[in-house]
């Protein structure tokens, strides 16, 4: 996670990669704001920017072998607590690494809500028990192994409840070259005692503005689309690309299925898909569809390049985008997304979407019909 990977915020950035400079780094930091506006991604990327080997005056390199492990999630030196689910009093929150990793990693913006998602917790009590307090204590009196810094994020302390007790001596007095970033959304809930010995940094909720222009840039949602989510979204970044994905859900099955049928040209598939299915979606949405169509193309371009670390999917598109990079060209690529530019330019002018539709199909089994599939070849 770089800087360059949260939206906005600039001020904030600034300021943080100022103290590194100045070697003015505060030993305990509280990053506080509202869910879903980027406070714990933007703690991540600290961390990762301390201890990059060759930062730039704006970001960490995202390539040394400190950025790489922090790209995985896997740095030996930096530690993570959050809430979780203790089934007894011995349980600690490394047990929930694995989800943890997969959490943030397919959602930077990550809320409690989501969180709970991944625990499977449902209705049960979340929380940082002492159990968690004391292997804190442990991990951070270890000699760091390879990093400048050793670092601690814990996402909402809030949860800490009476545990956070155990933890004040060290966070007053930390081991030499120790870094505790605490990212919460409400500091009324957190100990005082917690509280006055931590640096406080304020990031605000994100303007509608910022989510609509994140929406388009990085998913190329339709403008108008994005305003509608960002407006839903009431400042929350986490919640605008969650109804995203959604709606995106829907049309990778689509998109799936319809490919499926272009590769084995499947004349009756798609022509009853473009008489009942795409119709049946309404314009705004066929609109929606075909973006999202070239999004998706555009990302097996990037697999294609060797820019793996520019595709952000989730499991099964990623699988998708790998296997139909190993299979197309990337002249097929392009002029799949021109087709789909030109769709979504006639869908906009009211053309017949049922002879529109079908006239895509044609044009994409002449690009992509499998004459023979490579032995073995799937692309889902
Ligand atoms: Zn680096």
């Amino acid at each position: 996670m770089q800087f360059q990977n949260i939206k906005g915020h600039e001020e904030i950035k600034n300021r943080l990669i100022h103290s590194v400079k100045n070697d003015r780094i505060s030993h305990a930091q509280l990053f506080l704001g509202p869910e879903g506006n980027g406070g714990l991604a933007m703690a991540f990327a600290y961390a990762q920017y301390i201890n990059c080997h060759h930062p730039t005056d704006k970001d960490s390199c995202g390539d040394c072998s400190s950025c790489r492990k922090m790209k995985k999630i896997i740095h030996p030196d930096i530690h993570f607590s959050f809430p979780f689910i203790a089934k007894k009093g011995s349980d600690i929150s490394s047990a929930y690494l694995g989800e943890w990793r997969e959490a943030f990693l397919s959602h930077p913006y990550l809320t409690l809500d989501t969180w709970r998602n991944y625990l499977s917790a449902e209705n049960k009590q979340v929380n940082i028990n002492v159990t968690e307090a004391h292997d804190i204590i442990k991990k951070l009196s270890l000699k760091s192994f390879e990093a400048n810094y050793k670092v601690l994020i814990l996402w909402l302390p809030e949860f800490l409840d009476k545990a956070g007790n155990t933890l004040l001596k060290l966070i007053e007095e930390p081991p030499p070259k120790t870094l505790f970033l605490l990212v919460s959304q409400n500091t009324e809930k957190i100990l005082p005692t917690i509280l006055s010995r931590t640096q406080l940094l304020k990031i605000p909720t994100y303007k509608s503005k910022e989510i609509q222009e994140n929406l388009t840039n990085t998913y190329d949602v339709e403008p108008s689309r994005a305003t509608e989510l960002s407006l839903i979204a009431d400042g929350n970044m986490h919640k605008a690309i969650l109804s995203l994905e959604k709606e995106q859900k829907g049309f990778f099955g689509l998109m799936i299925s319809w490919l499926r049928d272009v590769v084995t040209d499947n004349g009756a598939k798609f022509i009853a898909k473009s008489e009942e299915e795409f119709p049946s979606l309404g314009r705004e949405n066929q609109k929606s569809f075909l973006l999202y169509a070239i999004h998706m193309f555009r990302q097996v371009m990037l697999y294609q390049q060797n820019l793996e670390r520019l595709v952000h999917l989730g499991k099964e598109e990623m699988s998708f985008v790998r296997n139909f990079s190993a299979l197309y060209e990337h002249e097929q690529l392009e002029a799949a997304i021109k087709i789909f530019e030109d769709a979504f330019y006639h869908v906009e002018r009211n053309a017949n979407t049922k002879i529109l539709f079908l006239d895509v199909s044609l044009q994409l089994v002449l690009i992509f019909k499998f004459h023979s599939l490579p032995k073995g070849a799937q692309y889902i």
